[in-house]
């Protein structure tokens, strides 16, 4: 995958972080509102694609999906990833180490 986040391409070698898995690095996420509309959308298209064979059932499916589109979901559709916060990346093993003993010794 060559899409990158908001940390950009150099996290590759990082000992310290890794791509995020919940959002593949981009930082955002599918709203949890979004993830059920979008799946309801798809079976209907899928319903009046497969129906155009049987006209009612192409005219069905193609008129709940009119409906289905006036209940979009009010929330944004990409969210803040809950897993990094944002960043696109989460510590290694080895980075969380890392932060516990800057934590541990920090001098400000
Ligand atoms: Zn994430």
């Amino acid at each position: 995958m060559d899409e990158q986040g908001p940390a950009g391409g150099e996290l590759s070698e990082s000992p310290w972080e890794r791509r995020c898995p919940d959002c593949a690095g981009t930082g955002t996420a599918a709203g949890a509102q979004w993830a059920e509309w979008d799946r309801s959308r798809d079976r209907l298209r899928r319903l009046r694609d497969e129906g155009e064979g049987t006209r009612v059932l192409g005219e069905l499916a193609a008129w709940l999906l009119a409906e289905h589109e006036a209940t979009r979901p009010a929330t944004a559709r990409r969210a803040r990833c809950g897993r990094c916060g944002g960043v696109g990346t989460v510590p290694t093993e080895a980075g969380a180490a890392l932060l516990a003993f800057l934590r541990r010794h920090r001098t400000d």
